[in-house]
């Protein structure tokens, strides 16, 4: 190691987990990452290793841009720091002159991941009177974290935790923790699960999620969770193998929910699932054998038309066989936890999507971006002419990437900030470079422990912490008191807490952690789950809603449903025309939102091409070879893929997203998976547009002869 090298300990600034490691630096630049050794969050995942990749990247954006050329082609000048910034405040100020404040909205994407910066965006155009600060949560996580569970059992997902390390059987249901966890390293703890003789059933349309290592597969059909849940509860609740003391004194709803399972034909509930009786019942049974049994679910239960009904009813599976909060089942994690206030908001300022999800804005307090192209398209509900996104690229991450180029090209004023240029950076008008989480100050609040972040180096080139970007733009607009400027200020802003900055500052590893709770089991039966310390649960009723008196109140059905999207669409030949169903959106071990394929080191870890995955069973009736070229169609559209033969459920086929910009290589350029999807079809409660649930057809593919 020369003079110039040090090893400097800090947070990998790749992905929201932030695990803990060691950077080698040389002359000021990162030249490696490794797993902190000493740290027990430490880690390091083979996209955390990318990061002198991302860092140094040619195609790193280090200069503020204006536009020259025509929006959407691509041509930009280099401009200094106060002419772009001049420039974009006075382009949002004519907006909001123009059109009123709601004109305006910001969008703040997965290229953020960064909590300090999510704080600056819950409210940047909140300070000049808009309702329209959304974020990814319009498209990720809130149906199944917040709005399912809270609806449920009054709070959210992070409030129940599967207690891995006594379970006899986890059920992996819609979340792939090989290429999702961080330091928390879920997959590693149900690996040690199983080594003590326990079982993962993975319930997914494909076979290799889990690493493959599940013991039992259910090859689900894309789109059918809420079938199964359906299923399972009405042969659960027929032969009386709930917990009856847990039904009669802590649900709302349970009788009426009977009456209608009674109505549930299982033959048509199977046949949504593409699962056979015998393997319906062989699930049941090993499901009621125990309860010590806990699930992961997240984001792959979203996206379907009854999306937050189908997790709403996972929790119920859990609850109504004992397993909320006992040993080796669903561990309630907090105590007294407070009665969640809905969020009203003003019914002549709401924000985007309120009219028609105003359960989504109730529990998240702001609006939906899948209704931004309508806002700006057709003034509905009212214009919106300007946009700040940061971090975001809705072309490569949402439904429909011709119409956010038609949005684009509407808008009146559009400013980007981010750290590499991506197709929707194309319409803006400014460019903003801002710095990756390696060279940028902020805090870590993992509720256990605290810990602040300094910088690692020095921000790259000409750019800056997206936050001090939004200072300076905020300040131009009049409210630049309202955000930080410094690294310190911006630690001590996030925490609201002096004392405890001043602590973290004094700590040796600049980590405070908290004292852990004694484990205590069946709190909501002790009266420590509620904050008024009476039995129950944190919802309206006190009790395990089934029939949820919240979405009574917003006019919706309160027991739940199952939604079939060839049904949700209404068209007689949909089955002859489109017999698969496809399904999209797994992660890989390296990509994150859209970073992925515009990053050489990256992309030269995935496949060439986006592959289209079919089973064996489809592959032989349609007559296709492993790579040979397919075209998919939907009602929505058509692509050609590459097809790859693999363990799938038969019927469905499996398409990644992340392509379809032309910052990336070869097929991935044009291999868009969300132009087969449409920002029409929606979860009827979350509103999160359906791309797990797509019925399509696929045909070989003849390249044109001249
Ligand atoms: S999971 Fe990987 S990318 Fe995410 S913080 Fe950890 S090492 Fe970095």
């Amino acid at each position: 190691m020369n003079k110039n090298t040090a090893v400097k300990k800090g947070l990998c600034g790749m992905c929201r987990s932030q695990c803990a490691i060691e950077a080698t630096i040389n002359d000021g630049k990162i030249v490696s990452v490794a797993a902190d050794p000493d740290s027990p969050r430490g880690y390091l995942c083979p996209r955390g290793k990318l990061a002198p990749a991302v860092i140094y990247g040619r195609a790193r954006l280090l200069k503020p841009l204006v536009r020259t050329g025509k929006k959407g082609s691509g041509q930009f000048r280099e401009a200094t720091w106060d002419e772009a910034l001049d420039i974009a405040a006075k382009g949002f100020l004519a907006v909001k002159e123009k059109y009123g404040p709601r004109a305006l909205a910001s969008y703040f994407g997965q290229g953020v991941l960064e909590a300090t910066i999510d704080k600056a965006g819950d409210s940047f155009f909140a300070n000049l009177g808009s309702p329209n600060d959304l974020d990814r949560g319009s498209i990720c996580f809130n149906a199944s974290r917040i709005i399912a569970p809270m609806l449920t059992i009054g709070m959210g997902m992070d409030a129940t935790v599967p207690d891995i390390e006594h379970s006899e059987i986890v059920f992996s249901w819609g979340k792939n923790s090989y290429t999702d966890d961080g330091p928390a390293r879920m997959y590693s703890r149900i690996r040690e699960m199983q080594k003590r003789g326990g079982k993962l059933v993975l319930i997914d349309p494909r076979r290799e999620a889990m690493n493959s290592k599940a013991d039992i597969w259910i090859p689900l059909m894309p789109g059918s969770d809420g079938a199964l849940t359906l299923a399972m509860l009405k042969i659960i609740i027929e032969e009386e193998r709930y917990d009856k003391s847990i039904a009669e004194d802590f649900t709302l709803g349970f009788d009426e929910f009977r009456q209608y399972l009674k109505k549930q034909k299982l033959s048509k509930l199977l046949k949504y699932c593409g699962i056979s009786e015998k393997m319906l019942r062989e699930l049941t049974d090993l499901f009621c054998s125990t309860t010590k049994a806990s699930f992961i679910t997240f984001t792959g239960v979203e996206y379907q038309p009854a999306a937050v009904q189908a997790t709403r009813m996972i929790y119920l599976l859990w609850a109504l066989t004992g397993k909320l909060d006992v040993e080796g089942g669903m561990y309630i994690s907090k105590t007294g936890l407070s009665e969640h206030k809905l969020y009203v908001p003003d019914k002549d300022n709401l924000p985007l999507g309120a009219d028609k999800y105003p359960v989504f804005t109730a529990y998240t307090k702001t609006g939906l971006m899948s209704d931004l192209p309508d806002a700006v398209l057709k003034n509905d509900p009212y214009p919106v002419r300007g946009l700040l996104m940061v971090g975001g690229s809705p072309m490569v991450t949402f439904p429909e990437s011709r119409t956010w180029a038609k949005t684009y090209k509407k808008l009146d004023f559009m400013v980007v900030l981010d750290r590499y240029m991506t197709e929707d950076a194309c319409y803006a008008d400014v460019i903003l470079p801002v710095s990756t989480r390696y060279e940028t100050a902020s805090v870590l609040d993992l509720g256990g422990m605290v810990q602040l972040r300094d910088p690692l180096i020095e921000p790259v080139g000409g750019t800056m912490n997206d936050i001090f970007v939004l200072q300076k733009l905020a300040e131009r607009m009049g409210f630049g008191d309202r955000l930080p400027d410094t690294n310190e200020k911006l630690q001590r802003w996030y925490l609201e807490d002096d004392a405890l900055y001043r602590k973290l500052r004094k700590s040796d590893d600049l980590t405070v952690r908290r004292e852990k709770a004694p484990v205590v089991y069946e709190k909501y039966k002790k009266g420590l789950v509620r904050k008024d310390g009476k039995p129950g649960f944190p919802t309206p009723s006190g009790k395990i809603e089934i029939k949820s008196t919240v979405l009574e109140k917003y006019g919706y059905k309160g027991i739940p449903d199952y939604r079939d999207m060839r049904e949700t669409i209404k068209d007689k030949d949909l089955n002859k025309e489109y017999p698969l169903t496809m399904t999209s959106g797994a992660r890989t071990m390296v990509r994150i939102g859209s970073f992925g394929q515009n990053i050489p080191e990256m992309a030269a870890k995935e496949a060439v091409r986006p592959m289209a995955d079919i089973s064996t069973e489809d592959a032989s009736a349609y007559g296709i070879k492993d790579g040979e070229r397919i075209r998919v169609v939907s009602p929505f559209g058509s692509k050609v893929f590459y097809a790859r033969i693999t363990e799938i459920t038969p019927g469905s086929i499996h398409i990644p997203y992340g392509g379809g910009s032309r910052f990336m290589s070869g097929y991935w350029a044009r291999g868009n998976v969300n132009d087969l999807c449409s920002l029409r079809y929606r979860d009827y409660i979350s509103g999160f547009p359906i791309i797990k649930d797509i019925p399509c057809r696929i045909e070989k593919y003849y390249r044109k002869k001249n």
